[in-house]
Formats: C-alpha cells, sequence, structure tokens
C-alpha cells in the first residue's frame, strides 16, 4: 500500500479525539509531504538535522513534535523549529528549554516522558518521580507541561506493553488531580505501529507511528 493509503487507513480508524503523529526518523522529506498531503498534520521527529531539512520542504503545513532524545546544546535549534517536545525528563533539560525559549519570545509546550518500566538505562523520569518533577518545571517561564509520553519496555507482544500504558494513564490522571500551578495535562503518548491499538484501550490520545505508515525503515 502507498502512503496515502496508510495514512487514510490510520485516520479513518482512529477513534475521535485521538491525534496521530507521523514518525518520520530516517524518511525523505518527499515521503512525509506525501504522508501530509494524505492528511497527516502532526510529524514527529527524532534528529535535529533530519527535521531541519523536512521543515525546509514541508514548513508550517504540518506540526512539529520532538520525540527523540534532546540533548542540551542542541536545544537552541529544537526550540526554533518544534511546536512540542514530547520528551522532557530533566529539570535540567527543561531549563535549557526554557531559557533558549525566552530569548525567541516562545513558550514551549512539552510532554514529560516516563520510564514506565523503571529501566535503568532507559530515558525518561520514573513514575514515582515524576510529580515533583512536574512541580519544580512548572515554575519555568517559557515552557509549558502539557501531557505526559512514554514508550513502554521493547516486547514483541503488544500486549505486554499493556500494564506500562495503564500506569501511565494512571499517572496521568493523579498528577492532573493534583492540580498543580501552571500544569494543564491534555496529551497522553502513548503507543507506535506494533502497540497503538493497546495504547488507545489504555487512554492515549495521540500515538506515533512510522512503519505502519512509511513501510520498514531502511
Ligand atoms: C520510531 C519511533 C516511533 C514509531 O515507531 P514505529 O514502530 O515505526 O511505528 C514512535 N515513537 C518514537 C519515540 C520513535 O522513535
Amino acid at each position: 500500500m502507498s502512503i496515502r493509503e496508510n495514512v487514510s487507513q490510520i485516520l479513518s480508524e482512529l477513534p475521535p479525539g485521538v491525534a496521530l503523529v507521523a514518525a518520520a526518523k530516517t524518511r525523505e522529506a518527499g515521503e512525509i509531504l506525501e504522508a501530509v498531503a494524505a492528511g497527516v498534520s502532526i510529524v514527529g521527529e527524532n534528529y535535529i538535522q533530519e527535521a531541519e531539512r523536512a521543515y525546509q520542504i514541508i514548513g508550517k503545513r504540518a506540526r512539529w513534535h520532538f520525540i527523540g532524545h534532546l540533548q542540551k546544546n542542541k536545544v537552541k535549534k529544537a526550540v526554533a523549529l518544534f511546536d512540542m517536545i514530547e520528551t522532557v525528563d530533566s529539570l535540567e533539560l527543561a531549563g535549557e528549554i526554557s531559557k533558549r525559549c525566552a530569548q525567541i519570545g516562545k513558550t514551549m509546550p512539552v510532554l514529560i516522558e516516563i520510564n514506565s518500566a523503571r529501566e535503568g538505562q532507559k530515558w525518561g523520569v520514573f513514575p514515582e518521580d515524576a510529580a515533583e518533577l512536574i512541580a519544580e518545571i512548572s515554575k519555568l517561564p517559557n515552557l509549558e507541561v502539557v501531557g505526559l509520553m512514554t514508550m513502554g519496555p521493547f516486547l514483541g507482544d503488544p500486549e505486554a506493553l499493556r500494564p506500562y500504558f495503564r500506569e501511565t494513564k494512571r499517572l496521568f490522571d493523579e498528577i492532573k488531580g493534583l492540580k498543580l500551578a501552571g500544569v494543564s495535562l491534555k496529551y497522553l503518548s502513548m503507543g507506535m505501529t506494533d502497540s497503538y491499538q493497546v495504547a488507545i484501550e489504555e487512554g492515549a490520545n495521540l500515538v506515533r507511528i512510522g512503519t505502519k505508515i512509511f513501510g520498514e525503515r531502511r
């Protein structure tokens, strides 16, 4: 099936209120443009350089979400291009984002990345540390916490990811209930090609899909 057909099929099957992020790492700008022409309104990028290249072609025809691991020395470029950063997991990174946004008069919506499987080597904040981190981040002037994101562990079976998605949704509801000043959680970004149906059942309203749109990565 073509990129256009894949996008149409996914969009027609997503429940109302669930938005699609086309995860575009390694794809040519032309392929991303085809997805945008077919109705993708949010492009997710993991790498700044790739994003800059695609942005030159696609520009404001899509909104741009950063979904990779953001290094501090790339923040200046990231805040200039992206409309949302989904992977904030430390006060240090948040502080840098706020500082760089202040320099260009922007307020960045961010998601806090949750290490829902508590894997030592992985990015993201442990669930039990998330509320405190968000309370600290919410004091920064030029960024706004608008939700949570999780990857979950790499497991063959999407059903095996369900407990991690469920835990992240529980955390989302819990933090929402704290009514922290300046925090309004709206987005829960969970699920990829193999797991997005399970993630939606568990409460995701942003799904990040690459392979099912563009085919296997080369
Ligand atoms: C690559 C990637 C995806 C999409 O993965 P697929 O399995 O190709 O759908 C989603 N989220 C993140 C953070 C990614 O890096």
